[in-house]
Parts: C-alpha cells; structure tokens; sequence
C-alpha cells in the first residue's frame, strides 16, 4: 500500500511512535501527541474520537469561569472530529478490528500521522491514513489529511465532519463536566463552514471556518454540507482534506469577524494543503535551527531530550503579553491551565537563550497584570505589587481552594495564602532576562518597574525580630508544599533578599544612566528615597539559615521535626513515602516534596561555595521524595555543579523521559511543562555548564560518560552563539556583521570571543 505521506516523514531520530493499539494509553497518548502553535494547543485525539477519548482545542490565555470553583482555560468546539461510515458500518477503533496501527509524532515537522488497518465484521478491510498539523506558519491554521481505500470489495463512504460541539471541560471534585461556550452563529457558505462559540463569562468570540475538499482519481470538489457520500471501487483511494481556521475577538471586533473567516479559509483552500504543509515544515525548520541540541554518542538521550523541546516549542508564543505557559502547556486540562512560577523559573529559560521574545513575551503577561498584583498586595495589607500563587487571564489569584491530594483524598488548598516566593521568581527572571538580552527598552518600559514594584512587597512583607536582630519572613510555604505555614523558608527569605539586591541595585543603575525616565518611574509609583535606602538596609540582615556546619536548614525548626531518611536511592532515585507515613503526617517529618534547598542552591549558585552546595545536596537528597516533576531535573543539574554526573545523568534521564515513560501517572492531564523546561536547563545549566556570573556568561562543561560531544546555539546579548563540547574541547563562534567581540568565562578564564571566527579551548588539567 501507498504511504502517502512519506515524503513528509523524518528520520526516525525524530519520531515518536504509537506501535499497535493500546486503548489504556489514549488519553496519554493524547497529551504526548499534542500539537500546537503557541496560539492553539490541540490535543492528539484520533480523528474519530473514540467514545472515551478526551478531545481537548485550547486557546492561550482563553479562560471563563462559569460553573467552575476558579477560572479555567477553555475546552472549544473541537474540530478534529471525521466520522466515516464504511461499507454500513463506522470507521474506528473500537468500532471495527485493527489489524494494524501505527501513529507517529514527528517532532521534526511538527506533524501527527497515522496508519490503521481496519476490519469490518464481514471481514472487509480499510486503509486508513492520515495527516496534521496546526500550521507554525499560520497561528489561525489546523489541517488535516485522510486517505481510505477499501481492499476487499467496492464501498460507499458517508463521511462527515461537524465542529464537535458536545466537548466540555473536565469536572473537578463537585463540579461536574462544564460547557464554556454558547452557539452564535452556524452557517454554510459555498466552500465551507462557520461557526461562532462564545465564551459565557466574558463573552470572548470564537470563529471557527472550515472547508473539506474530496478527491477521488482525478476529480476535486468542495464537500458543499457537512455530509458526504463518496462511492469507491475496490483499491481506489479518497483523499478528504478538511482545512480549519480559528480566530477569537472581544465584544468590539465581533462584527468583522465572520468576513476576515471566510476571505481567509477562501485564501487557505487557494494556497492549498500541500503548500501550507511545506510552509508549516520550512516554520519548524528555522525553529530547530535555534533550538536543536545534539547528543553525539547517545542518540536516545538525543531523542528524548527532542520530545521535551518540541512540547516547549508548541506552546511559545511572541506576542503582547496577553498569555504565559501553563503548568500543563496546552495539552490538558491539568490545573487548569493556570500559570505557576513554573513558567518563569523552569520554562522561561529555555526561550530567554533561544528566543528570547518569547521571554519578552511572558514577562509581558506578568506586567500586563501588575495593577492585579498591586491590589492583592493591598488587600493584604502590603505595599507594591504581590503576584498571585496561580494566575490566569486577569491576573488575580486564581488558585482553587480544594483539590485532590496524591491519594485522591481531599485537601485543602493554601498556596495563595501563603506560597509568596513567585512574586520574587517573576523578579528573579526579569533580571534574568536583562542580563542575557541587555533589551534596556523592555527595562526602561517594563522591567525596572517589576523589580521595584516585587522589591517593595519584600521590603514591606518582613518583619523585624529583636532578638535576632534578622529580618523574617513568616508564615509561608516554600517549594516544599508538605511544610505549610512556616517561618524563614530558606528559598523564600533567599529569593526575597536576591529581589531586594536587585531592586536596590537596579534603582541605583537607573536613577544614574537614565535620570529622565527613573523620575517618569519613581512618580508614576510614588518610589521614594528613603525607600530604596530601607532595602539596601534589609538585605544584609535578611535571615538566611546557613548553620554553623554549612547546612542550610529549610526553615525553622525543620531539623527538629521527625527524622526520615530515604534509603536505597540508587535503585529508586524517586523514592516512595515511607508506607508507615501517612499523608496527613507528613509535615511533620522532615521528608520534603521537592527540591527546596536544592532549588535555592541551583538559582542563586553564585551565593554559595561547592562544599556548602555539596553537603546541602546530599543531605536534602535523602529527605526528598520529588513528589513534583518538577523536582528531578533541578537536581541534575545541581549535581553536575557538584561534580556528581552520574547522579545528574541519573536525574536527566528520569526528567528527559518523564512524559514518555508516564512517570507520575498524569500525563493524561496535559504534559509536566515545568519539567519540560527544566530538562533542558539540566543539559544546558548542568552538563554543558552555562552560568552567568556577575552578568558575566561562564561555561564549564562536565559531560555524562556516553555522551561524545554537546552540539547547541544558544543567545546572548544579542548574538547566536553555536557551542560544540567533548569531554576535553569547547569549540566556540558566532557571527556579525560588526567586527563585535565578547568576553566568556571558559573553563573558569575570562576569553575575548571575536565574532566570525573559530575558537577552541582545551580544558586544562584541574579545571
Ligand atoms: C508543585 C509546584 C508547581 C505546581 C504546578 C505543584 O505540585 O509543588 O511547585 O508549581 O505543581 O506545576
């Protein structure tokens, strides 16, 4: 039998296959499948949506809160819905025999294909196969390629292809399943469909358009109702191309929507399917170009660290600021598609060093939602501005107050009240951002009011102990979400002193070089002298919780709490909670969620010597039961820096193939987005050994044993750098049409680094 799409296929480096049916693993597969533009995520549903399958079309930033405990990101219409009815009978798994199936995800070109061998009762059989893709090219795009042939006898298809209105949104807890959406409008036009949802809080339109061309031999028609038949001999082919475009709209642009749907579908059915394919290749060939990394010597590392790049490229977006990435992208309903500080401490990075105007853009959404930020501060009574714990569309607090504990028990929820560390996680990236794009626009416009808005929260939120003469942070919850309501969080009161730094030193900085706006600034927000005189105050007097004997105790009081130590780790690098635990106890041990300390020494590295890194890390190690995905990659890439590679290697490969291996058992829920970033951070912050030390970039790669050579481009300040690394090389260059030049740490030496021209350095013995 033909294979009609080979000619788009990849080599098998790139692919990720679904060999036979598996009907357990479909909402998995869903997830894992995903595809997406940054604009639409779309879950990897077949095309003739099973009965139990979970059909999932996201739009980033598309939230509503009716009938739900909090807002959500919405379920819409989904189109990916092809019912065929072959020879009487329905095309499908579990409505026929499979006698062969096979889907891939090729990474490479972002395209879902699928072949199945189906077999109905009387025996008769029917190649199946298909194709799609949401364009890369074109964010409104999703399109989508069938090929049937019936193999044993001459068969008349119904085919039809109706938006899915029937979707809703997973219910949580009491809620039960909801609807987000109203039908507006559903009307024909000659070479398509449209159809108008509106969302029923805020009343967002949703257009949809679409149009489906039938091919048989020769012959080429537009399918004019959503109903077709299509008459084939045996061993004839029907090609069904069914293109769709998605467009939303506030209340104002509404009216002018339907127009701009039709005049585009009419465009995309002129362009075509094979060339919008092509162009949607040529889109995800220039984002490998900057993203791609290889693994000489470990082409399964290689591939499994692919899968995580492409679940983070399907979800990056430049744009205005309107969305982020939720702790779940937008390939599942998991927390609902909020976003956590998952997006700027684990995902953020990522984009900052390939595109960085995808960082641009998720800083943005954070500013966009500043004076949210300002009233929750307020409303507690604390000055400037205090992100909210899980945020959504209007940036208030949209953290549930109830939820499933691991048990499937219900637990109480006090993030929001208490997990104030990502108001400093924000501040923490944008300074990120600062030093590896120097965008002194963004500062100027957005940036330095961020740092000083974060750092006047701090500055208000600690609190003066007499008797230690420390300033303290109180009743929190640090990363470590076992310990609830606790006091001097290391990473918190960390955090919080590296925001107070900053906002102090930025103020200097701008008040200095950039007089005219600093008094726009300072006005605008009412900063005033004395003020930025109190954080420089603060910030050596900050309780950090550094013991005598280098241990960092993870707030106060945690030595004291019940002891626990984890045995056994090199077979179970992710250990279960000891069974004589029970979770309602577990505060009260010293066993700890996922990385804390460890986080606190991984971000502000430069903060602390090896030995104290070293004896933190395995100390910690024996308490932490990484019970967040998150947690696995952050300490790879600490126990790099400590020198400890094969442990590191062991926490990459579970965090690289977490996903793909259904680690945690919910991935059904959408993809574990933090850890996606976080992998890549454990290769390129860990591994390949990129830091910025005082906004200086420093690299001192330590390599796993297997892996011959590290081959990656990586942004900073402005130039591609293209670093290749082995086990004793670094080969290093960049191009400019300037004659510019830049100084790297390399091997803990600072080098000039002339653009257009190859470096290489060895590593010398002892470094
Ligand atoms: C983790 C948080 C994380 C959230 C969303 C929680 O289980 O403890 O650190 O932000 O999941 O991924």
């Amino acid at each position: 039998m033909k294979d009609y799409f080979a000619r788009y296929r990849s080599d098998d480096n790139w692919l990720i296959k679904e060999d036979g049916w598996d009907k357990k693993l479909q909402s998995s597969r869903e997830s894992q499948f995903a595809l997406g533009n940054g604009f639409i995520g779309s879950r990897g549903i077949l095309e003739e949506v099973p009965f139990d399958s979970r059909p999932g079309t996201y739009i980033a930033g598309l939230y509503d809160k009716t009938g739900a405990q909090v807002t959500e990101i919405v379920n819409l219409p989904n189109p990916i819905n092809l019912k065929i009815i072959a020879g009487g009978e329905r095309l499908g798994a579990g409505t026929m025999d499979i006698l062969e199936h096979e889907r891939i995800l090729d990474m490479r070109h972002g395209l879902l294909m699928r072949h199945t061998l189906y077999r109905n009762s009387h025996k008769k059989r029917f190649n199946y196969q298909s194709l799609r893709f949401v364009s890369m090219r074109n964010k409104h795009i999703i399109a989508m390629q069938t090929y049937i042939t019936p193999l044993d006898e001459p068969a008349t298809l119904t085919v039809e292809n109706l938006l899915d209105l029937s979707v809703t949104n997973v219910g949580f807890l009491t809620e039960g399943n909801k609807k987000h959406f109203r039908i507006e409008d559903v009307s024909q036009f000659n070479t398509g469909e449209y159809l108008a949802v509106r969302t029923l809080e805020k009343n967002i339109l949703v257009a949809y358009g679409k149009s489906m061309i039938i091919e048989k031999g020769s012959s080429r028609r537009f399918a004019k109702h959503v109903t077709t038949q299509i008459k084939l001999k045996k061993n004839q082919t029907a090609c069904i191309t069914t293109i769709f475009s998605i467009f939303t709209t506030d209340d104002k642009n509404s009216k002018k929507i339907k127009p701009v749907v039709k005049g585009f579908l009419k465009k995309s059915a002129n362009i075509g399917f094979e060339k919008m394919l092509e162009e949607h290749i040529a889109s995800w060939d220039r984002l490998w170009q900057i993203s791609e990394i290889n693994i000489k010597g470990a082409p399964q590392d290689e591939k499994s660290l692919r899968f995580n790049l492409y679940h983070l490229l399907i979800c990056g977006r430049e744009g205005n600021g309107e969305s982020s990435i939720g702790a779940k992208t937008l390939s599942g309903e998991g927390y609902r598609g909020h976003i956590f500080w998952d997006a700027e401490i684990f995902i953020l990075p990522f984009f900052l060093y390939t595109r960085p105007k995808v960082a641009k853009n998720m800083l943005l959404y954070r500013y966009n939602r500043l004076d949210a930020a300002r009233r929750i501060a307020e409303s507690r009574g604390y000055k400037g501005a205090m992100f909210p714990w899980e945020s959504a569309c209007t940036g208030e607090e949209a953290t549930p107050a109830w939820a499933k504990n691991f048990d499937g028990s219900l637990i109480q929820i006090r993030t929001h009240e208490m997990e104030h560390h990502i108001t400093a996680d924000v501040a923490y990236a944008v300074y990120q951002y600062y030093v590896a794009t120097q965008d002194i626009r963004f500062m100027l416009r957005y940036g330095f009011e961020i740092i000083f808005e974060t750092a006047r929260f701090w500055a208000s939120k600690v609190e003066y102990n007499k008797k230690s003469k420390r300033y303290e942070i109180d009743h929190v919850i640090g990363p470590d979400e076992f310990h609830e309501d606790v006091d001097n969080n290391a990473y918190t009161n960390s955090m919080a002193y590296f925001n107070l730094l900053v906002g102090y030193g930025m103020h200097q900085k701008m008040k200095r070089r950039y007089p005219t706006e600093y008094k726009r600034l300072s006005k605008k927000i009412g900063l005033k002298k004395g003020e930025t005189v109190k954080w420089k105050m603060i910030v050596p007097r900050i309780a950090l919780n550094v013991k005598r004997n280098g241990l960092i105790e993870q707030f106060d009081g945690y030595f004291r709490k019940k002891k626990v130590e984890l045995k056994d780790l090199k077979r179970h690098p992710i250990p279960a909670i000891p069974k004589n635990i029970k979770l309602k106890d577990i505060g009260k041990t010293q066993l700890v969620k996922q990385a804390d300390v460890v986080m606190l020494l991984y971000l502000l590295s430069d903060n602390f010597d090896l030995k104290t890194k070293k004896k933190n890390f395995y100390y910690y190690l024996k308490k932490t039961v990484h019970k967040s995905s998150l947690s696995a990659a952050v300490h790879a890439a600490l126990a790099v820096e400590i020198g400890d590679v094969r442990m590191a290697y062991r926490y990459f490969d579970i965090a690289a193939n977490m996903d793909l291996t259904l680690l945690y058992g919910n991935t059904n829920d959408g993809m574990h987005a933090a850890s996606l970033g976080v992998t890549w951070q454990a290769v390129i912050h860990g591994f390949a050994g990129i830091k910025i030390f005082n906004e200086t970039l420093s690299i001192n790669p330590r390599l796993p044993d297997d892996w011959k050579e590290l081959i990656f481009c990586l942004k900073w300040q402005g130039q591609n750098l293209k670093i290749a690394i082995n086990h004793t090389k670094l080969r290093i260059q960049f191009y400019s049409r300037r004659k510019d030049a830049l100084k790297i740490k390399i091997f803990n030496t600072l080098k000039k680094i002339e653009a257009n021209k190859a470096h290489a350095f060895i590593r010398e013995r002892g470094e």
